[in-house]
């Protein structure tokens, strides 16, 4: 065989042969069962802060433009803030709105003390610099945790609101294996919305943390030496089973959309789950895993925006 084949044999070879002796049943993170048990507990705060101090939190959501995707985001997101009890307020732009019109809605809703969470969805149309965007959205109502007051706080360690994915992230770790001090975990991908804030978060959880990009020598090897593997890539099943060690927590970021053989598509994250299955010990599917976090967390987000606004947090 040629070495190159070989070398591709040997990266796909089946994680018995890879492992041994391992026999491990691996059990799947249920994030949709989490995530609904999260709303269920923020909609009682709510009734409790709306009943005590007259305080109901308020979400104010900007789309420009018609991206299908982003549309359905918004929709799921002012669907469950108003299921949690929040006011929801959602502002919908032409595609060619000027970026001074953004910026002249963003700071009236600053202004705004029924808003207390501000999110722009992303992406935007190309004649907004989304960075002079976020940058205006006042910290304190930033529940995307997406300015650099947020992440820089949550550098130093300090109080911050933190991007919602991550921060799911930790809730379903912490949730499943207690505290995470000492673990190795290993983060694949560096973007600002979830590999840098979870290699922060991680940190904080007292855990032992590499971050792995593109430009990473040996990515399975890497993976290999996790206790806990985050992949946040964006490339349908890259992480092989053979890049997982045996009993490792496996969090599955990625969404990505591939297509089927009837022509339809369908979903699958960064990590090819059937050959995690048998070696990982606990494993987030896709879908059902990470991605009902997201939005929960971006209403635990609002509900500690509008504690803290209220000097109740
Ligand atoms: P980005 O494209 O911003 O970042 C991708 C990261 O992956 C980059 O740091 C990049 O490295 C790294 N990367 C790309 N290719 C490779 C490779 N071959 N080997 C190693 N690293 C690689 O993506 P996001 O962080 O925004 O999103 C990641 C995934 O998570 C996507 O699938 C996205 O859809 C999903 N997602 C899911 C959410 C949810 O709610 N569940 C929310 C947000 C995102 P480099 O920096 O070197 O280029």
């Amino acid at each position: 065989m040629p070495n190159s084949e070989r070398s591709r044999a040997a990266q796909r070879r089946a994680p018995d042969d890879f492992w041994g002796c391992f026999v491990i049943e691996t059990k799947p993170i249920d994030g949709k069962a989490f995530a609904a048990g999260l709303r269920a507990r923020i909609a009682e705060e709510v009734a409790g802060l709306k009943a005590s101090a007259g305080l109901t939190p308020g979400l104010a959501v900007v789309l420009v433009g018609e991206d299908p995707a982003s549309q359905v985001y918004v929709r799921n997101k002012a669907a469950q803030t108003a299921e949690a009890g929040m006011a929801s307020f959602e502002y919908k732009l032409a595609a060619d709105t000027p970026e001074a019109d953004v910026l002249a809605l963003v700071a009236k809703l600053n202004a705004d003390p029924a808003v207390h969470g501000i999110l722009v969805q992303l992406p935007l149309p190309a004649q907004i610099d989304a960075n002079k965007v976020i940058a205006a959205i006042d910290p304190a109502k930033d529940v995307d945790g997406f300015h650099v007051v947020n992440a820089g706080r949550l550098a130093v360690g300090l109080d911050a609101l933190v991007p919602c994915t991550p921060l799911g992230c930790i809730m379903l770790l912490k949730h499943h294996l207690g505290s995470l001090a000492g673990l190795k975990a290993v983060v694949v991908g560096r973007s600002n919305i979830v590999g840098k804030p979870a290699a922060q978060l991680l940190l904080k959880e007292d855990c032992t943390v590499t971050v792995a990009h593109s430009r990473t020598r040996d990515l399975p090897g890497e993976c290999r030496t996790a206790d806990i593997l985050v992949a946040a890539v964006g490339r349908p099943e890259m992480v092989r089973g053979d890049w997982i060690k045996p009993g490792a927590t496996v969090i599955d970021v990625g969404i990505n959309r591939v297509p089927k053989d009837d022509g339809k598509t369908r979903l699958v994250g960064d990590v090819a789950y059937a050959e995690a299955q048998g070696i990982a010990g606990l494993i987030t599917p896709v879908p059902g895993g990470v991605g009902p976090m997201t939005i929960a967390c971006l209403l635990q987000n609002t509900l500690t925006a509008a504690k803290r606004q209220k000097g109740l947090a």
